[in-house]
């Protein structure tokens, strides 16, 4: 028997490998939009992230996701791509 193996992604964060189903998913559309994707299935370029407190304060700090999605992002998206990943933990 060969175990299915999960797709593993790395946070763009803290750099941690999970498997997909464990990190939030975040798109940027091709017309500049940015937003948590919780369908995991928007398109555009997708950014993962683990959401752990210990990520979550650094990540507007460190810019992790304009690295990541090659695109400039407002503290008003970290905030509510924050808010976003706070609720979907719950
Ligand atoms: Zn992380």
């Amino acid at each position: 028997m060969v175990e299915k193996k999960k797709p593993i992604r790395t946070c763009v964060c803290c750099r941690r490998e999970f498997t997909k189903d464990e990190l939030m998913r975040v798109v940027a559309t091709k017309d500049g939009k940015v937003f948590l994707d919780e369908s995991k299935k928007a398109n555009g370029r997708g950014a993962y992230i683990c959401g752990e407190e210990s990520c979550m304060k650094k990540l507007a700090k460190s810019k992790a996701l304009d690295r990541a999605l090659k695109t400039p992002i407002s503290s008003e998206v970290y905030a509510l791509i924050a808010d976003g990943i706070a609720a979907a933990k719950k």
